[in-house]
């Protein structure tokens, strides 16, 4: 097992625009790791440097104490998974798994014995004899797995394992997988561009955009502390709500009402602006008639249009077009090279308790809970609280 540090990594392919832009990133050892983003923000071309496909442009990159820039693949020893399985469609479960161990030439009966270890780990033991046409799509997974783990790598890497799967199989792989990778205590790095994987799955998530490395931390800091719009609209669905807003002392005005910044910091942050986005999360509304006296002096509430609900059993979803005023919206566009049109969506999203009898058509009082919200510089995106 080892660390995984990189230092400035960069990746140019041609002279284009960085695929990979400055990185620096440590992995602990033993901790899993999830590399998450858009397609095309460079998760995968990170992966692949770190496991030795790709070349690194500029940074170091180390494995454990190692810099592995110039390192062929096979000397790294890191094993990796594939979206695509790639198993072997002539051996067996058992060959499959074996074949790491058969390249190393490791003796007959240890193969044996690890084979059966692994299988078992992975309750593969009864498909040992079969071919991999025929298996499901999520035992096939987990012979991939099994031929991963079976070495005894400094670190797993896992490129989308799960996306050929269907909905339920990938929920029952992510428990199993995460359940796995306790197990072994390997260093793992993960890359997926699910936010619900990265926010179940890693210790530490790590979010990319356009190359750059946005933020790192736990899914937990993640969700309550992103450090800018783009963090704060990826983690977390439905997504948080951006409502734009014009300054006035403490108070922000906003299309679904007025309501007080909410504590000293909040104040702060809005203190000498004209225009901000309030970043507010759909649980983060809540039924004003269901909230006590005392709790209601906490956060503020506003009165809205409901246009749409949907009553899901567990929750209520309401949504509540808007419209920002002309002037309001002209100087956003004219301020945010950040935004864009879908996170300054037109309808805010709220999550309400299933009690709620708030219905389609209703002019809603919700309570907002303002020691949750952020405030986001439209222009360049960061979150001031
Ligand atoms: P996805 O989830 O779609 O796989 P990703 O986040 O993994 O996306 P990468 O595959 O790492 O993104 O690609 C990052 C950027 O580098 C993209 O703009 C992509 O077009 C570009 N890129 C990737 N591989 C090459 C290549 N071999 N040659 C040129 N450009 C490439």
């Amino acid at each position: 097992m080892a660390a995984i540090t990189m230092k400035n990594i960069v990746k140019r392919y041609g002279d284009g625009f960085p695929a990979v832009n400055e990185v620096s990133l440590d992995v602990r050892d033993g901790e899993f790791m999830i590399l998450v983003g858009p397609s095309g923000c460079g998760k995968s071309t990170l992966l692949r440097m770190i496991v030795g496909l790709e070349d690194i442009t500029g940074g170091e990159m180390r494995i454990g104490e190692r810099v592995v820039n110039k390192i062929a693949p096979r000397q790294r020893n890191l094993s990796m998974v594939f979206q695509n399985y790639a198993l072997y469609p002539h051996l067996t479960v058992f060959e499959n798994i074996a074949f790491p161990l058969r390249l190393a030439k490791v003796p007959r009966e240890e193969v044996d014995r690890r084979v059966r270890e692994t299988a078992e780990l992975l309750e593969l033991t009864e498909h040992l004899d079969r071919k991999p046409a025929n298996l499901s799509g999520g035992q096939r997974q987990r012979v991939a797995m099994g031929r991963a783990i079976i070495r005894q790598a400094n670190a797993f890497l896992f490129d989308e394992p799960l996306s050929n799967l269907d909905a339920k199989l990938r929920g029952q792989m992510r428990t199993e997988i995460s359940r796995l990778q306790r197990r072994l205590g390997v260093t793992t790095v993960y890359v997926t561009h699910d936010q619900t994987e990265a926010m179940t799955l890693g210790d530490r998530v790590a979010v990319l955009r356009k190359g750059v490395l946005q933020q790192v931390g736990s899914p937990r800091e993640l969700y309550e502390e992103p450090v800018n719009l783009f963090v704060a609209g990826f983690i977390g669905s439905p997504s948080m709500n951006f409502l734009p807003a014009s300054v006035d002392g403490t108070a922000l005005d906003t299309p679904l009402g007025r309501f007080e910044a909410g504590d000293a910091r909040k104040a702060a942050a809005i203190e000498g602006r004209d225009v901000v986005l309030v970043g507010i999360r759909p649980e983060h509304f809540e039924d004003a008639s269901l909230v006590g006296a005392e709790k209601k002096a906490r956060g503020s509430t506003v009165s809205a249009r409901v246009d749409v609900t949907e009553w899901l059993g567990n929750e209520l979803y309401a949504y509540v077009p808007y419209e920002a005023p002309d002037d309001l919206a002209a100087q956003l566009r004219d301020l945010s090279r950040e935004l864009d049109s879908d996170q300054l969506r037109t309808q805010a999203v709220i999550s309400l308790d299933a009690a709620s009898e708030i219905t389609a058509g209703d002019a809603a009082e919700l309570w907002i809970d303002t020691s949750k919200i952020h405030i986001f510089d439209p222009a360049s995106g960061a979150n001031l609280t």
